[in-house]
């Protein structure tokens, strides 16, 4: 680790206090859950002297949530409950996050935080476009956005043609959008011949899923703006967890409220600061349900060295991928992301692209399909013949074997209002 600057080896000191005092606060909560009551038994808050003891405290997993569904995990009587939110399932059965009213005080505040370091003001007119209801891209921005003052429109998902006109129509400045339905958007735009440049777009923030650095700079060049990474989950309370400072360069980790950890997946133990591994958080400012040690499967690595934003807290590079979203194909490992990151980085490439995991005989295949943006789809034969094989070599390159390339029409793969699906396994 880079020496650091006193005055941020002060503030890192005050940040670790504060984490320890309450670290042991969430575990004494936490036992008052039928989960962890049973979990923690042996284990007391006078037992950890430091942040390291937290090294011998069981995880938590996804299955203990869907163990323990619906209300193992509560610390609180089911009268102080105000909301309930739920992961959005794209890997399994959902599971249940429970607030109290302080839980979404704590909440608000922190994705205020997040939109104020981005430059977010109470001027700005801030359209949300995720989905509302069980997911918590929708309510978490939304009442962040209003804690900070902003004109809030809780557009929601889908519905583009609607999505452009209130953006026109109010002057919208800051949007807050899953990445892969920004780059849908912007098809939209085209259709209705209108340059989103043209609008007065400032701000977008861009999460829920993972996306390449090559997504993100294509989303600000479309659309004229500065584009932030947004990094959250269900199980801590949703979007809000850590988010990128105006220097675009990892993701600060709201540590007064988030204890992070990054372990190696096999042995669960620290990798060095700059290693990749699982991220793995424990509440510190949650009531109803604090969660210690949770996994969540989330591959990343803190960033060593300061932030020029001067920001003590650590930051984690942007996700690269899941444990469980690992393709293993004829050996090699891939990550759907570096598929993402060749394809979005190519001028010809349009919006989408999906990939297909399918059996040829007893050989397990992939097919990329790539949608081709119009001006190189009306192209002749021979040039797309010869489009097909450069992106098929530059694939090859980043995962090491050769996938079977299907350039396809702009706009013609299926797209979803949420959390986009990236890979299709046929086998
Ligand atoms: P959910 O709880 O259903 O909202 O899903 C949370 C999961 O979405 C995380 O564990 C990540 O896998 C993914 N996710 C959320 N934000 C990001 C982001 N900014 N980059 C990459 N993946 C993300
Ligand atoms: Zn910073």
């Amino acid at each position: 680790m880079d020496k650091l600057h006193p005055e941020e080896g002060y503030w890192r000191e005050k940040i670790e206090q504060l984490q320890l005092i309450r670290f042991k606060n969430t575990l004494e909560r936490a036992k008052k859950s039928p989960f962890y009551a049973k979990k923690l038994k042996h284990i007391a808050a006078e037992d950890i002297k430091s942040l390291q003891d937290i090294q011998n405290i069981p995880f938590t997993t996804k299955d203990d949530l869907r163990e323990h569904y619906p209300y193992g995990f509560l610390t609180v009587s089911r009268d102080k409950l105000v909301r309930l939110h739920a992961s959005s399932g794209t890997t399994g059965a959902p599971t249940a996050v429970l607030y109290t009213e302080n839980d979404l005080n704590t909440w608000a505040d922190l994705m205020a935080r997040c939109l104020y370091m981005v430059g977010v003001r109470r001027q700005d007119v801030f359209q949300n476009m995720t989905g509302y209801g069980l997911f918590t891209g929708g309510l978490g921005l939304h009442y962040g956005a209003e804690r900070l003052g902003c004109l809030t429109i809780p557009a929601g998902a889908g519905n583009s043609k609607r999505q452009i006109k209130l953006l026109q129509d109010f002057e919208v400045t800051v949007v807050h959008i899953i990445p892969s339905y920004a780059l849908h958007l912007a098809t939209v735009f085209e259709q209705l011949g209108l340059e989103p440049k043209s609008f007065n777009l400032r701000i977008f923030l861009i999460g829920a899923e993972p996306h390449t650095e090559e997504t993100r700079r294509r989303i600000e060049q479309i659309y004229g703006v500065k584009a932030f990474n947004s990094y959250g989950l269900s199980e801590m309370n949703g979007p809000g967890v850590a988010f990128e400072c105006p220097y675009q360069n990892g993701m600060h980790v709201w540590e007064d409220a988030y204890l992070a950890e990054i372990l190696d997946p096999h042995t669960l133990t620290p990798v060095a600061d700059g290693k990749v591994g699982e991220l793995v958080f424990t509440t510190l400012a949650r009531e109803a349900m604090p969660l210690i040690r949770y996994r969540t499967k989330d591959l990343t690595r803190f960033l060593t060295g300061k932030c020029a934003c001067g920001r003590a807290h650590k930051r984690i590079d942007r996700i690269t991928g899941r444990t469980d979203d690992m393709i293993i194909l004829k050996g090699v490992n891939i990550y759907p992301m570096q598929v993402e990151k060749i394809l979005m980085s190519m001028q010809e490439v349009g919006q989408n692209y999906l990939i297909e995991l399918y059996k040829e005989g007893h050989l397990d295949q992939m097919r990329v399909k790539v949608e081709i943006k119009e001006e190189f789809f009306e192209e002749d034969m021979r040039k797309l013949k010869a489009l097909q094989t450069k992106i098929a070599k530059r694939l090859r390159e980043e995962i090491l074997i050769t996938p079977r390339v299907e350039l396809v029409e702009h706009n013609s793969l299926p797209k979803t209002e949420g959390k986009a699906v990236r890979v299709i396994d046929l086998r």
